[in-house]
């Protein structure tokens, strides 16, 4: 199975909304820090002429949707390779999920759960409007919205300030149990790691600081998309097949900072049709993808990083199988929605690194 892999950032502001960069400044910070695609999703407001490739980097455009009539302003919706303004459907979610789905765009729930930072003024802005259907996914793990969390008093604030790396460990547990929910009953939800970044500085007292240059969170959590072709050189072709790569869940969340991800891979096949399992065998599936379980009933799993970690299988939101190595492999036969997420020690605590999509395992 020949796969191409991208790195990719769905989701950062400039000065169009609240970022502290223009759009040339964030592709070359993007450039720097070795992504692929980008998608800018400044808040309300559609910015045309930007999309193309630079140097090797793929830049879409997105808006990241919110109401500004509520206070704070919850319920963020990403809307990718959007091609207008969409601020009229802001108060109708569902109108909105529609619109982007009719215009052939891609739509995610940004950091679905969220923590206040009172201190700074910041206000709780989860998803609230969970009746919802029809749209591509969630972002499972939203680097700011997780350093957000950490600021929680004035000492904490400063430590998270200088050395956020130390804070960051893994997606919120409420996330991902109801990411769990959701696909455990039967709906098809794709989970993205995005860096929201802003390049904002923070300040407190006399200590002003750029706490997140752009370049530092385009290297951080990411999502990995993996495609059967080389993404094309022409920019509405590329567009398309990063879109199509969404909608089909072929993509992982990746915390690369600490350790690159390029390599990770969660396939399964069944026994249907074959003596013995064969990498030449053509009834993989990858994550995002149906699988039945077959004649047999069994389906072996194939899970392999890209260096040492801790792996672990996931069933319908439960953890079946632990393995600390390179790779796993595992005999189901049971269906479900299986997704793997991997651990590894970076300056002394466990932290996610690698958070697959789903694999849907049907009955035979
Ligand atoms: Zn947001
Ligand atoms: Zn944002």
């Amino acid at each position: 199975m020949t796969r191409h892999e991208y790195t990719a950032n769905f989701h950062q502001h400039t000065v169009y909304s609240d970022g502290a960069g223009t759009h040339s400044e964030l592709i070359r910070a993007g450039q720097a820090a070795g992504l692929d695609v980008m998608v800018f999703t400044d808040h309300n407001i559609y910015v045309p002429d930007k999309e193309g490739w630079y140097d090797g980097l793929l830049a879409l455009m997105g808006i990241e949707v919110n109401d500004i009539t509520q206070s704070p302003e919850h319920s963020h919706f990403l809307a990718l390779g959007v091609d207008r303004d969409l601020g009229k459907y802001a108060a109708t979610p569902q109108a909105l999920i529609d619109k982007v789905n009719d215009i052939g765009g891609v739509g995610f729930i940004a950091h679905p759960f969220e923590r206040a930072a009172p201190l700074f003024g910041e206000g709780k802005i989860p998803w609230k409007h969970w009746d919802v259907q029809g749209y591509t996914g969630l972002e499972l793990w939203n680097y700011m919205s997780e350093f957000k969390s950490f600021l929680t008093s004035k000492p904490r604030a400063i430590h998270a300030a200088f050395s956020p790396d130390r804070f960051i460990t893994a997606p919120f547990p409420e996330t991902l149990a109801h990411w769990d929910n959701l696909t455990r009953s039967g709906q098809k939800v794709v989970a993205i790691g995005s860096s929201d970044a802003h390049g904002q500085a923070y300040s407190m007292g006399p200590i002003t600081r750029t706490v997140f240059p752009y370049k530092n969170l385009f290297a951080a959590v990411r999502t990995h998309l993996l495609m059967p072709e080389r993404l094309s050189k022409d920019v509405a072709t590329a567009k398309q097949q990063v879109l199509d790569t969404l909608r089909a869940g072929h993509c992982f969340v990746a915390y690369d900072h600490i350790g690159d991800t390029t390599g990770f891979s969660f396939t399964a096949q069944n026994a249907d049709d074959q003596m013995i399992f064969s990498d030449a065998a053509t009834n993989i599936a990858m994550q995002g993808d149906d699988i039945a379980l077959g004649n047999l009933n069994m389906l072996a799993f194939n899970i392999s990083v890209p260096r040492r970690a801790e792996i672990r299988l996931i069933k319908d939101g439960i953890v079946v199988a632990t393995e600390r190595g390179e790779s796993m492999q595992y005999m189901a036969s049971e269906p479900g929605v299986y997704r793997v997420e991997c651990y590894k020690v970076w300056k002394t605590k466990w932290r996610g690194w690698i958070f697959s999509n789903p694999i849907y395992v049907r009955a035979a």
